[in-house]
């Protein structure tokens, strides 16, 4: 289930993991987006909780999708693009063919598909994913 389909908060209800539709589009790895969203969860009821009953406790709960948003959006926005691809027997064969014989480009898809570089603070193929996840629109 993707992000998209299913809202991470409705009136009284914050979902994590699975049931957020946080799993990485990718590869199907959904462990520590459960751990990470689950905290993520916590630390929004905590402050929640925090606030006056009423509107600033339902503002600070609704923050919540966006931060899920925030953190995983863009990112899985490219793993459905791939599985779009994915679908495509001749897309397959050429990065099959051509791809597998590169071992940075290797390198770097394993590193997107497992959402595992640092970032603008990483080395140069950190920051060329890192470049391509800030041109996707967040799911
Ligand atoms: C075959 C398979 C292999 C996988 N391999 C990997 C992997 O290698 N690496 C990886 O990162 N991810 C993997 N995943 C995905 C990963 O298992 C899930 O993304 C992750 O477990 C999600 O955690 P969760 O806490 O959101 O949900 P779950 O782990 O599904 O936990 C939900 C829990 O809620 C319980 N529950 C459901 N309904 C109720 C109810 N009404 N009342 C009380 N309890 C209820 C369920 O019994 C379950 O224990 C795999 C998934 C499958 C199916």
């Amino acid at each position: 289930m993707a992000l998209h389909r299913q809202p991470a908060y409705t009136r009284g209800l914050l979902l994590a993991g699975d049931a957020a539709g946080t799993v990485n589009p990718f590869n199907g790895e959904g462990i520590s987006y459960a751990l990470e969203t689950g905290r993520m969860a916590a630390e929004t009821v905590v402050d929640a909780l925090a606030r006056p009953e009423g509107l600033a406790r339902e503002t600070a709960l609704r923050r919540y999708p966006d931060r899920l948003r925030a953190a995983y959006g863009r990112h899985h926005r490219l793993g459905i693009g791939f599985l779009a691809l994915l679908s495509r027997p001749d897309v397959v064969r050429f990065a099959t063919a051509h791809g597998l014989k590169r071992p940075a480009l290797v390198n770097a898809a394993l590193r997107l598909m497992g959402n595992l570089g640092d970032g603008w603070d990483g080395d140069r193929t950190d920051r060329a994913i890192a470049a391509l996840t800030r041109l996707a629109p967040a799911v």
